[in-house]
């Protein structure tokens, strides 16, 4: 059988290279007559893998050297809840920014630590949009501000890093992160599980401003503790080592395709491919976000009469196009273009709805 076209949302596409080194090192790797996964974290081997990826992650993403780096297990719903632990004082309140289902996640997960305030909110209008910065209603003494900058279900995406005018701007970056350039001096925190643009699911990626790691935050366990963590260089225990290589792959393999910059073009021509492909199907296709706030990640679209919904996602999977149905929260069909997604893949995906349309339209 051959690979497909997979516009899954994560655990998404990784590059064919990537799959195909690793196959090659599974069993044997770098001369060591043992797999890289069997092998100590602490041993020079790992510990080679596990610089060698930070070290490419800094180069990709451009990260000042006053921000930590800190490879972790349990996903980016666990970085949640965390971050109020770490960095709001007993009593202090957080405000929160919901433009779609994360930004939901994120309050639902620190709401036993902290007073979270919502700072605005676009779910009245269904989350077809993003509210404005400008209309943020910030808390004075908030211990930051957090958003989600591309929300995976409900594709809408701030396209601009918020100012926050003297707070501490952290940013869910999940499924928009390396998929173009991005000022990390602007962010307390960015955070991001790798399963959607940065490999594997199992690890996650946080980005922390040296000096939040000094705020006291709330009684915790050390294992809950960023600080530790980076004291510890991501090894309080036994890290994710096999997700920890792999992401390293990834970083490896956008570095060598151009890193961020070319990215971006190609992410910028795979979403206006697809937007122009649903806009211009004189609505046999929908895609009901405001046009500013259209994700370039994932394109939730609709077809005109839902009972082809089916038809659909039989065609389409008969074609080499797997993974197009939508999120159960919104139905419909859902398509992640993220960075391992191949501009072919796009392409086929839009020849096959022009195709389908001509056929039941
Ligand atoms: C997938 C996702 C999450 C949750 O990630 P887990 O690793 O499953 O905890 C959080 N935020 C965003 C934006 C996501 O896309």
């Amino acid at each position: 059988m051959a690979r497909v076209f997979n516009f899954s949302a994560g655990p998404a596409t990784l590059p064919q290279s990537v799959l195909e080194r690793a196959r090659d090192e599974m069993l044997e790797w770098n001369g060591v007559g043992a797999s890289i996964v069997e092998l100590s974290h602490r041993g020079p081997e790992f510990m080679e893998v596990a610089a060698r990826a930070e070290a490419d992650l800094r180069a990709l993403l451009s990260i000042p050297d006053d921000y930590a780096v800190l490879f972790l297990a349990g996903g980016a719903t666990t970085a949640q809840a965390l971050i109020a632990l770490n960095f709001a004082q007993p009593g202090q309140p957080a405000d929160y920014v919901v433009s779609g289902h994360w930004g939901k996640t994120a309050i639902k997960q620190v709401a036993p630590y902290v007073d979270a305030r919502i700072a605005a909110t676009s779910e009245d209008n269904g989350f077809h949009d993003v509210p404005p910065p400008s209309t943020w209603t910030l808390t004075p003494d908030a211990a930051y501000v957090h958003y989600t900058a591309n929300e995976t279900i409900h594709g809408v995406e701030y396209r601009e890093v918020p100012r926050v005018d003297g707070g501490t701007l952290i940013g869910d970056f999940s499924s928009s992160i390396a998929s173009e350039p991005l000022d990390i001096s602007r962010f307390g925190l960015i955070y991001a599980g790798a399963q959607k643009n940065l490999g594997p699911v199992g690890v996650t990626v946080l980005i922390i401003r040296r000096d939040l790691l000094e705020r006291e935050g709330q009684p915790r366990a050390e294992i809950l503790d960023y600080r530790a963590h980076v004291r510890g260089e991501s090894m309080l225990n036994t890290p994710p080592t096999w997700n920890w290589y792999l992401a390293g792959l990834v970083f490896r393999w956008m570095l060598d395709e151009g890193g961020v910059e070319e990215f971006a073009r190609r992410n910028g021509r795979k979403a206006a491919l697809l937007y122009d492909a649903i806009d211009g199907s004189s609505g046999f296709y929908r895609n009901d976000v405001a046009a500013a706030a259209r994700s370039r990640m994932n394109v939730p679209f609709f077809l005109h009469d839902e009972a082809l919904n089916a038809e659909f996602l039989a065609e389409s999977k008969a074609a080499g196009l797997l993974a197009l149905k939508g999120h159960r929260v919104l139905g419909g069909m859902r398509a992640s273009i993220y960075n391992a997604m191949p501009e072919a893949g796009v392409q086929a995906l839009v020849d096959f709805m022009r195709d389908f349309a001509r056929r039941r339209g």
